[in-house]
């Protein structure tokens, strides 16, 4: 077994929404963002975890992962779409009982066209620029949807994760004046959202990245552990060089381990000569550059070398290596790759 194993904390993820759940008030519900499938680390299992942990409503990018998850809860939970109603989605959106956030008037006008009466959400831009009705869009329309009853009307921060950021206040205020009085639950909050207090919860949040052990949540359980086998090790002589490039010299004799994992399972080049693997408690830095499907670590001081290193773990949580490879923890997550062996625990797995 020389592929790596990402392990999967189904209880962490569980427990995670229910503290993002405890933080609002007992009438706002809490949704669950489970996109790219499920930010990378499998969208069925962990939507049944998080049905089981008590979500009902569930958010996906795309009709393609609203049928995923669909297949994984049966009837019953809301499946939300946040790409709204695009063309040739229309017989998925029946047939799998998906809600689309319906985002410009096109889209408003096919869901009226081709499936009247079937629930949809209103999503609003409140000055991020990416997804949703304009104010003026809105306001043309907004009787008409009124009469169709939408299900919700949603917004995006586009600061949140910056809680002193004047676009909160100002995109808080925006959502306001465009849904007052509508008497529709609404949404305007993911996790850095749910963190900047009640004024911003509403009658449901979206939380996504927080679930998966993510910042902003600080407070978050880590719920992946990514371990990389070790294939190979070998005495290297002071002078001698590592990888590609030669762009590791060692000072002193010393010991490196080689282990199955590399840039084509979302270990990022830029890792090289700057990650660090853990045996355990104790830190291995990444020397030489990150191959393919390799990389190298100095193991020198180490008593006995493990079986495996790990890349993700209690000791470096996926915004550690989020920071060390300039991006953040969201990318580091749906980077992981499709090699490793994904093993579940918990969640009645
Ligand atoms: C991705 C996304 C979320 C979840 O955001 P997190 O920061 O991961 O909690 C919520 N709402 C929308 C519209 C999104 O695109």
């Amino acid at each position: 077994m020389s592929s790596a194993t990402l392990s999967i904390d189904l209880d962490a993820i569980a427990a995670n929404w229910r503290a993002l759940d405890r933080m609002t008030d007992p009438a706002t519900q809490t949704g669950a963002v489970v996109k790219a499938d499920a930010y990378g680390l499998g969208a069925d299992r962990i939507a049944r975890a998080l049905a089981g942990a008590g979500a009902r409503r569930f958010f996906v990018a795309v009709a393609e992962e609203g049928a995923v998850v669909r297949k994984a809860l049966g009837p019953g939970p809301q499946i939300s779409v946040f790409s709204g109603h695009m063309a040739g989605d229309t017989d998925m959106i029946r047939d799998l009982d998906l809600t689309p956030m319906l985002n410009s008037v096109d889209q408003l006008t096919r869901h009226m066209e081709t499936l009247s009466g079937h629930p949809f959400g209103i999503q609003l831009d409140t000055g991020m620029n990416r997804l949703g009705m304009e104010a003026d869009e809105w306001a043309a329309v907004a009787g008409i949807v009124m009469q169709a009853g939408p299900e919700l009307l949603m917004s995006h921060l586009a600061c949140a994760d910056e809680p002193d950021h004047a676009m909160n206040a100002q995109q808080l205020a925006t959502f306001e004046d465009l849904t007052r009085g509508t008497g529709i639950p609404r949404s305007l909050s993911a996790t850095g959202g749910i963190l900047l207090g009640p004024d911003y919860h509403f009658e449901l949040t979206r939380p996504g990245v927080g679930l998966y052990g993510g910042l902003p949540f600080e407070a978050a359980r880590p719920a992946v552990r990514l371990s990389l086998p070790v294939i190979q090790t070998r005495e290297v002589l002071a002078g001698e060089t590592v990888g590609y490039g030669n762009t590791w010299t060692a000072e002193i004799d010393s010991t490196i381990a080689t282990v199955s994992a590399g840039y084509a399972d979302g270990v990022f080049r830029v890792l090289g000569n700057n990650a660090t693997l853990w045996a355990g408690d104790v830190p291995c830095p990444v020397v030489g550059r990150v191959s393919m499907d390799l990389i190298t670590a100095d193991v020198t001081h180490l008593n006995e070398v493990p079986d495996t290193l790990d890349l993700l773990g209690p000791h470096q949580t996926i915004d550690d290596l989020g920071t060390a490879a300039g991006t953040i923890g969201y990318e580091i997550l749906t980077s992981l790759g499709a090699r490793y062996q994904r093993r579940y625990a918990g969640g009645g797995a």
